[in-house]
């Protein structure tokens, strides 16, 4: 997390961050961007809640005159102290520091002491040696650090689920690396420069991580010519597993990531998630499996993706698909068909083509 920390707030005017008693500190500059980088820890996911500090002595004399400097041109008619202490050798109680100041702010500004409903709340942390204080605690993202659960490989398609799907991974400390299929030059280039937008806003969550932009037409016109119209979708599917597997194998990722949810699209009934899935060797993990369409929409909205994603572009599965695709497909029937590919000689030629942003 420190190190996701130094990265997101580089060049901001942090001198350096640390850990102590339980905290990590930021140390800033006298010139730091305290805006922008409360923003950028708006972001960083592990983080439950965070503030902007003055840092003083933890003598309770300075402390109570040092805040009192510090809110004497604030508007506030009631007030409320609350102290913690990650430094237990601390001569007073929490109670006590509580008592101490909140006498003085009360007789030197004329608020009165308001425990349940404040209008303002400061905030005091005894740790060893220094004490720090602030007025504004807003949360954070919660989840774990990114890169503390390794990574993983999303297909990412330039529709609203998929974007969501990463990002929920990344919450649990995943950090994802993309892969887009299209089928450009049999159709337009729209999601190629959507999925370069969505990554870029995902990519705010982490290590900047890569792009992979994989030509699809080519195996998808082998499939279209080779197989019957119903088992396209699951064949195409099929093969995109593949080759994002192979991505996984170069990149050190565990798991591959999609934006399925439970009978959304005819590709998504249990049958045949089970017959997409028997081609992958890796987990196949599906963030939004038991999520309704509506709340992945308001999931998407959030995180900005929303608008990007529903920009018309033709998305490489609109290829060649028939009217009725096959909604039950079975394994053994998929082996079947399958056959008639020369399987490894698609996904070398798709692999050959490969983009890397
Ligand atoms: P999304 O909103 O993410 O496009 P969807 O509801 O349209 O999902 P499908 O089109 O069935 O559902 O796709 C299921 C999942 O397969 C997607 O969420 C994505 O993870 C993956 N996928 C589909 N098409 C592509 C593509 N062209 N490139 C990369 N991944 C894709
Ligand atoms: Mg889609």
């Amino acid at each position: 997390m420190i190190e996701n920390i130094k990265y997101t707030t580089e060049g901001l005017g942090v001198k350096q961050v640390r850990e102590k008693d339980g905290r990590i500190i930021l140390d800033l500059m006298p010139d730091a961007e305290e805006v922008q980088i409360a923003a950028q820890l708006s972001k960083v996911f592990g983080i439950a809640n965070f503030s902007i500090a003055r840092k003083v002595s933890s003598d309770v004399e300075i402390l109570k005159r040092e805040i009192h400097q510090y809110i004497k041109d604030k508007e506030f008619t009631s007030f409320r102290i609350s102290t913690k202490r990650a430094y237990k050798a601390y001569p007073l109680t929490s109670m006590d520091v509580d008592r101490i100041v909140g006498a003085h702010i009360k007789e030197s500004t004329g608020a009165k002491v308001n425990l349940t409903s404040p209008g303002l709340t400061i905030f005091i942390e005894i740790l060893s040696g220094d004490a720090y204080f602030y007025t504004e605690k807003p949360p954070g993202l919660n989840g774990l650090p990114v890169g503390t659960s390794g990574k993983v490989v999303c297909l990412l398609s330039g529709g609203i689920d998929s974007p969501v799907a990463a990002y929920r991974v990344m919450r649990r400390g995943c950090s994802v690396v993309f892969v887009h299929f299209h089928s450009y030059p049999y159709l337009s280039k729209a999601s190629q420069e959507k999925v370069q937008d969505i990554t870029e806003i995902l990519n705010q969550y982490q290590h900047p991580s890569k792009l992979y932009l994989i030509s699809f037409g080519d195996v998808q016109k082998e499939i279209v010519l080779s197989v019957p119209a119903r088992y396209r979708v699951v064949l195409y599917r099929r093969m995109m597993l593949r080759l994002a597997e192979r991505i996984a194998c170069e990149v050190g990722a565990l798991a591959l990531v999609t934006g399925e949810s439970i009978g959304q699209v005819a590709s998504q009934t249990l049958e045949n998630i089970a017959t997409i899935e028997n081609a992958a060797g890796l987990p196949v993990i599906r963030p939004l499996i038991g999520m309704d369409k509506g709340e992945i929409m308001d999931q998407a909205k959030k995180l900005g993706t929303y608008d990007i994603s529903i920009i018309p572009d033709q998305d490489c599965c609109q290829m060649f698909i028939p009217k009725n695709p096959a909604v039950r497909t079975t394994i053994r029937e998929i082996e079947r068909v399958e056959k008639r590919l020369d399987i490894e000689k698609l996904l070398n030629m798709a692999f050959d083509n490969m983009k890397c942003l």
